[in-house]
């Protein structure tokens, strides 16, 4: 153990000394989360509430922050409301105590203009019926904070070349390995859908993966990005999500498998094709919000086709949309969408998608 992480468990022990009492009286500490005015800009703050945890978020209180401090508001009418949307366990101070995700809102009851949850929640509540399961698949390299080089790596040089590190095993190989198994734990105690892991192809690079229904997928995602920039605090690494942290290697990708009742029903396959001839029509609407940079990322090289192309096939990892071989067989499933960046919006990205294959 270096020096640093033998700093930083100690401080943990103490910290979890105090952390680990239980209040007396029928307390609980609820962890706010909303997204700030820069680009994944996570914010949270504590509140102390009375009473027995809630299950459900329209039970929290709203509460409110200095939007003029996260470029949210005039600091002459600085107040942002932030509404309840979301409860989930909280896997770092545990007990009765909770993380809820919120989004923000003017005094007068309008959403923020960076509030994409509103516009998401409209869309995908138009025909619920379609249930729209959404599978995402999110990529990030692992940094170190005081330098932004890849965790791991040699002092600003490179490792050896592409090959040994997707699903790797072994030391040299395997890097982030304990950052990404306590991230996953995190995230199935707090309740998030979470259905696996990996290690990727750039060393450092990571990927987990969470599938809920609606517009619970991409709340999902949001408070497991969140967990996973909390987990990087406690060992003092951060998650970046740029498409292309770096030239000739691999980069970060959103991957969103994608279906409905009307997919996975017998014969569904059909209506894949249906969905994938809308989606074609759409390509560079849904490019212009899968995020910023995605032009690096988008070569046609790496496991990638071109931006300003469209294209789709069976198996084809090269292909903006993929069917996997078990839809095609089974004459139903789902397709992925393989064009999102990793620092895309799931919101954003999840209601586009229902919405030019469900809604036009
Ligand atoms: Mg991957």
């Amino acid at each position: 153990m270096s020096n640093t992480s033998k700093l930083i468990s100690d401080v943990h022990a103490r910290r979890d000394r105090f952390t680990a009492l239980e209040p007396l009286e029928n307390k609980y500490l609820a962890e706010y989360i909303w997204m700030g005015g820069g680009q994944l800009d996570y914010r949270s703050k504590t509140r102390v509430i009375d009473g027995n945890t809630p299950a459900e978020p329209d039970h929290l209180p709203e509460w409110n922050f200095d939007g003029s401090s996260t470029g949210q508001a005039e600091g002459k009418d600085s107040e942002v409301l932030i509404k309840p949307r979301a409860v989930f366990r909280d896997p770092f101070r545990c007990g009765r105590n909770v993380l809820v995700l919120c989004d923000c809102y003017k005094p007068d009851g309008q959403p923020l203009p960076g509030n994409t949850r509103a516009i998401a929640a409209d869309l995908l509540g138009r025909k619920s019926e379609l249930k729209p399961w959404f599978g995402f698949e999110q990529e990030y390299v692992l940094l170190d904070p005081a330098t932004n080089w890849p965790y791991g790596w040699p002092n600003q040089a490179f490792l050896g070349p592409q090959g040994p590190y997707y699903c790797g095993v072994g030391a040299g190989s395997a890097i982030g390995r304990d950052v990404a198994d306590a991230h996953l734990a995190a995230c199935l105690y707090a309740g998030i859908q979470c259905t696996g892991l990996n290690l990727e192809v750039l060393p450092s690079q990571l990927e987990f993966q969470v599938c809920a229904e609606g517009i619970a997928a991409a709340d999902q995602m949001h408070a497991a990005r969140y967990i996973l920039l909390r987990i990087g605090e406690e060992f003092g690494v951060r998650a970046g999500f740029d498409p292309k942290p770096l030239k000739d290697w691999n980069g970060s990708g959103l991957h969103t498998n994608y279906s409905t009742v009307a997919t996975r029903a017998e014969g569904g396959y059909q209506v894949i094709l249906e969905y994938i001839a809308k989606l074609g029509k759409r390509h560079f609407d849904h490019i212009a919000v899968y995020g910023e940079g995605n032009d690096r990322r988008l070569s046609g090289l790496h496991e990638t086709a071109p931006i300003d192309k469209f294209s789709f096939g069976v198996a084809n990892r090269g292909a903006s949309i993929r069917i996997p071989r078990s839809t095609e067989k089974a004459n139903r499933g789902y397709l992925e969408d393989r064009r999102p960046a990793a620092n895309g919006d799931p919101y954003i990205i999840s209601s586009m998608i229902f919405r030019t294959t469900c809604l036009e």
